[in-house]
């Protein structure tokens, strides 16, 4: 992980890669799923917050169609490209996720030109915390900005959306973006998929003595890769068999029924997308009320309904929200897209300590690769830093 820069260092290295000073610089966090997994592109309800990492961009537009890019992170080099024939097929590497969003912008009518830019981010790649997003969104919020273009949270959302699906060629929903762009410190954010309506949920851990640790696995996941769209097929196939528009319109008393009309598997997917969006309501009525110390139970029992129904963990996501249980947190789940990537842990701050040397003991003796583990916090969304 780099250690991130800040808006003057990031701005100064600019000038002197660039040769001329950045417009401006601007941030766009990562995210961590509280609770609702797997529901967003079935129309349901998620429950992200904007965490205390960000990708950051120094962005200037230039005068003539040139697209220079530049990464802090390993030896990359310097991208050029035109704008004017942005490509997903010769796009590389990091370089689709800035390209994508000047390309979803062209889509909309809306030609930035060329520009130069640089990136700094402190998100873990690949880690289910969705440093892609936090890179959209830094360069979303930025050329809507330079370009004066006006888009409110909602296009934004749906232009980084496009940028994900048809340009970088990962099939993501909208609640990764939302969340970077319209989360808020001390909140999480409780959206409903169908409709983008948001609400913004207590979520202050600390005031009730609490940490949200993080255990990234360092197992890689790909969202390009077959498990992601499996499940999405199951859920869609799922949606024709009941005959709905999305499985946000099937209810716990329809899974009787369904249990009848839809083969084993296909049940079991469909089971933990109608349970999860009952447990995101839950969520959100509990932290609306009791407060965070009491919504373990629905963390625990989302992690078991991704690891039996929709199976889309694995023995290290496993082990990490066990031996997190049995050392005192209060509850813990896989967060994220599944299949590698990061569990979260509920924790009294008294037993942080205790939690993560337990995980690490258990990865040791398992044998697998040491874990990274850190605190998140609920913080802002997208801004610009200078
Ligand atoms: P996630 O979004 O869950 O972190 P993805 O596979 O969607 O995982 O995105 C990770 C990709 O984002 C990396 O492979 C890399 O291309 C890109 N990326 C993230 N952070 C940086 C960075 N600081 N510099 C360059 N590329 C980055
Ligand atoms: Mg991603």
């Amino acid at each position: 992980m780099t250690l991130r820069l800040d808006a003057t260092r990031l701005a100064g290295r600019f000038e002197s890669v660039f040769g001329a000073a950045a417009d401006g610089v601007w941030q766009a966090p990562g995210r961590v799923n509280l609770i609702g997994e797997h529901t967003d592109y079935n129309e349901g309800f998620v429950l992200p917050f904007a965490i205390d990492r960000t990708a950051r961009v120094a962005v200037r537009l230039r005068s003539d169609s040139t697209i220079r890019l530049l990464s802090t992170f390993g030896n990359q080099g310097l991208t050029t490209v035109d704008a004017r024939s942005l490509s997903r097929e010769t796009a590389r590497g990091w370089t689709k996720y800035p390209l994508g969003v000047v390309w979803a912008l062209q889509q909309r009518g809306l030609d930035v030109g060329g520009l130069d830019l640089l990136l700094d981010s402190d998100v873990p790649r690949g880690a289910g915390l969705s440093s892609s997003h936090a890179i959209e969104c830094a360069v979303i919020t930025a050329l809507n900005e330079l370009a004066g273009a006006d888009l409110g949270a909602g296009d934004m959302v749906l232009a980084t959306q496009r940028a994900e699906n048809d340009f970088v060629g990962a099939p993501t929903g909208i609640m990764d973006q939302s969340a970077s762009l319209r989360g808020a410190a001390g909140h999480a954010l409780f959206l409903d998929c169908r409709d983008q309506g948001i609400r913004l949920v207590p979520f202050d851990a600390e005031s009730a003595g609490l940490v949200t640790l993080v255990i990234d696995t360092r197992v890689s996941h790909s969202h390009a890769g077959g498990g992601y769209a499996d499940r999405r097929a199951s859920c869609e196939l799922g949606a024709e068999v009941l005959g709905v528009r999305a499985l946000r319109d099937v209810g716990l008393e329809d899974l009787g029924e369904a249990g009848g009309l839809l083969d084993p598997v296909t049940f079991r997917r469909v089971r933990h997308v109608v349970t999860e969006n009952e447990r995101v309501l839950q969520t959100v009525k509990v932290l609306e009320g009791t407060g965070p110390e009491a919504i373990g139970p629905l963390l625990d029992a989302s992690h078991a309904s991704m690891r039996d129904d929709f199976e889309i963990s694995c023995p290290e996501l496993d082990l990490a929200v066990e031996a997190a249980r049995a050392a005192g947190a209060i509850g813990a789940r896989m967060t994220g897209g599944g299949f590698g990537g990061s569990a979260i842990a509920l924790t009294p701050a008294a037993a942080e300590q205790q939690v993560r040397d337990a995980v690490g003991r258990a990865f040791a003796e398992a044998g697998y690769t040491a874990p990274d583990i850190f605190s998140v916090r609920p913080a802002a969304g997208a801004m610009r830093l200078a």
